[in-house]
C-alpha cells in the first residue's frame, strides 16, 4: 500500500513511513493511494467478533509487509490491554434508534487512547527493528498530551516531551500528563497559550538540524497511522447493530476533523453509513463552510467543551483532496489562500461532494448544557460535554436507521461543567481513584525556542 500526499508532490511512502512523518514535506497530509474495500461477506464475518479481531481485519490490507500478521495481532492486544471495559467500545441505548458509542474507557478517559495506544505500540516495534530512537513532541491543549503520553511511557526506543499551557489545562488532564514515573516521559509546562506551544513545536520541526539530531517524530492528529487506528470502532459499532445488512448513522463531535475522517475511511471501504453528521461546538468554521461553502477563521472562542476548540480544522484537507478528484496542485492553492488570507472558498463541484457525504450542526453553550442535564434525566447518562454537542445535533437528524453518537471522554475529565449543568460531579473510575494522591513531575518552561532545543537535547542524552 502506497501513500501520497495531499498536495500532491512530496514523496510517496509505504506505511511505516507515512507513520513516522507525519505532515508531508511539502505541507500535505498522507492518505493512500486507494482505499481497499472489504466484501460484504467479509464485513459480515466481523459480527460477534472482539474489538482486537475486528481492528486486525480492518486494518490489516494497509500495512503492507511491515508486521507480520502474529506481530500485528500482539501489537493490538498490547494496545488495548489497559482499557477499563472487556467490550473496549461499548453501545448504550439513548433512545429507541439512538445510540452512544462510549469511547472513553482507555487510560486517559478520551477516545484519543483507541489511536494513540496502538501507534506508540506500532511505533515502537518498527523502531526495535531498525534500532532507531526518536524523540516525540508534541503540543496538547489537554487530551493528545495525556494520551500520548501513556501510550509511550517505558518504551525504549522513544522519548516523549509535551508542551502544555501552563495553568490553562484541567487538573485531571495535568495530572494525567504529570504523574507518569517513567524517566522517558516529559512534561513542560510552558508560559503562554496553546498557540503558542503549537507554535514552538512547528519551529522544532522546522528547525531541520534539530529535527534530524534528535529524530523529531509527531503524533498529532494528523498522522495517518491514527487516522486508521479509529476507522474500526465504526466497523465495530455498525456490525454490532446489524451491518452490513443494515445501514447505521454517525454523528461526531468535531475539532481537527480527525475522528470523523475515520469515518469517512470506513464509508469508503464498504461499511453502509447513510449520514456522517459533523457536530461543532459555538466554533462552528465546518458547520458554516457546509452550508455556505465559504471557510472563514475567525477566531477561537473558548466553550466549555475545549477539544474542539479550533480555528482550522486540519484533517478537512483529506476530505478536500477527495472532493477537488485527488488534485494536489488544486489543493496546495486553497491552502495558500487560507495562509495569506484567513479563508477560502469550496469550489462549486467540491462543494456539492462534501454536502453529499456530510451533514453538518452546531450546539451552543446553553445546549450544551441542557443536553448534558437532559440526557441525565431521561437515561441516566452522564455525558461530558464534547459527547453532549453530539447528542444535540445527532437529535436532530434522526431518522429509521440507527444513529450512533461518539462519545469522546469521560465526564469525570471535564467535572466543572458536568457539575454546573446537573449538580453532579463525576468521580473517576476506581481504576485511577488514586490520580489526585499521585506525586507531580513537571518542568516549567518559557516560551523561548533555543531554551526548549537546550532542554530536549540534555534530557535525551545528546549534549
Ligand atoms: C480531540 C477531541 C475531540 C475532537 O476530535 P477531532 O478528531 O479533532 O475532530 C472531541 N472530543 C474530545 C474529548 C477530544 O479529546
Amino acid at each position: 500500500m502506497q501513500y501520497v500526499s495531499t498536495r500532491g508532490t512530496a514523496p510517496v511512502l509505504d506505511f511505516g513511513g507515512a507513520m513516522m512523518t507525519g505532515l508531508a514535506r511539502d505541507g500535505g497530509l498522507y492518505v493512500p493511494a486507494s482505499v481497499p474495500v472489504m466484501a460484504t461477506a467479509d464485513i459480515a464475518a466481523l459480527a460477534g467478533q472482539s474489538y482486537e479481531e475486528t481492528a486486525f481485519q480492518v486494518m490489516r490490507p494497509y500495512l503492507g509487509d511491515i508486521f507480520s500478521d502474529a506481530e500485528f495481532r500482539t501489537l493490538i492486544a498490547a494496545a488495548y490491554a489497559g482499557f477499563g471495559h472487556a467490550a473496549r467500545a461499548p453501545l448504550v441505548q439513548l433512545a429507541s434508534n439512538h445510540f452512544l458509542l462510549e469511547l472513553f474507557h482507555g487510560p486517559t478517559l478520551a477516545f484519543k487512547d483507541f489511536a494513540m495506544q496502538l501507534i506508540g505500540q506500532m511505533m515502537q516495534a518498527a523502531l526495535a527493528k531498525s534500532g532507531q530512537r526518536i524523540t516525540i513532541v508534541g503540543a496538547t491543549s489537554g487530551d493528545t498530551g495525556s494520551a500520548a503520553i501513556e501510550a509511550f511511557r517505558g518504551l525504549s526506543n522513544v522519548d516523549v516531551f509535551i508542551l502544555f499551557p501552563h495553568g490553562r489545562v484541567s487538573e485531571v488532564q495535568r495530572r494525567q500528563m504529570t504523574t507518569p514515573t517513567e524517566p522517558n516521559v516529559h512534561a513542560l509546562a510552558m508560559d503562554g497559550d496553546f498557540d503558542d506551544c503549537q507554535a514552538r513545536v512547528k519551529d522544532m520541526f522546522n528547525h531541520f538540524d534539530f529535527r534530524d539530531g534528535v529524530g523529531l517524530a509527531g503524533v498529532n492528529s494528523i498522522n495517518w497511522a491514527r487516522v486508521l487506528s479509529q476507522a474500526v470502532y465504526y466497523f465495530y459499532a455498525a456490525v454490532a447493530l446489524g451491518a452490513p445488512h443494515r445501514k447505521v448513522s454517525f454523528t461526531v463531535p468535531t475539532g481537527n476533523f480527525g475522528d470523523i475522517f475515520a469515518g469517512y475511511i470506513a464509508r469508503a471501504m464498504g461499511l453502509p453509513i447513510e449520514q456522517l453528521v459533523i457536530a461543532t461546538n459555538q466554533n462552528d468554521i465546518l458547520h458554516r463552510a457546509l452550508t455556505t461553502g465559504a471557510y472563514v477563521t475567525d477566531g477561537v472562542k473558548p466553550s466549555i467543551s475545549p477539544s474542539m476548540d479550533i480555528q482550522v480544522s486540519s484533517n478537512f484537507e483529506r476530505v478536500l483532496f477527495d472532493a477537488l478528484d485527488r488534485d494536489g496542485r488544486a489543493v496546495a492553492g486553497l491552502m495558500d489562500d487560507l495562509k495569506t488570507t484567513g479563508n477560502f472558498a469550496i469550489p462549486q463541484g467540491a462543494l456539492q461532494s462534501l454536502r453529499d457525504t456530510f451533514a453538518s450542526g452546531r450546539c451552543s453553550e446553553d445546549e450544551t448544557r441542557a443536553t448534558i442535564t437532559h440526557t441525565l434525566a431521561v437515561t441516566g447518562e452522564l455525558l461530558c460535554p464534547h459527547s453532549a454537542v453530539g447528542v444535540h445535533v445527532a437529535q436532530g437528524h434522526l431518522s429509521a436507521t440507527p444513529m450512533v453518537t461518539l462519545a469522546t471522554a469521560h465526564p469525570a475529565k471535564f467535572p466543572d461543567a458536568v457539575e454546573q449543568a446537573t449538580g453532579l460531579r463525576p468521580d473517576l473510575p476506581p481504576r485511577m481513584a488514586d490520580l489526585y494522591d499521585r506525586p507531580e513531575r513537571v518542568t516549567r518552561v518559557p516560551n523561548d525556542l533555543a531554551a526548549l532545543e537546550t532542554l530536549i537535547l540534555e534530557r535525551t542524552g545528546r549534549k
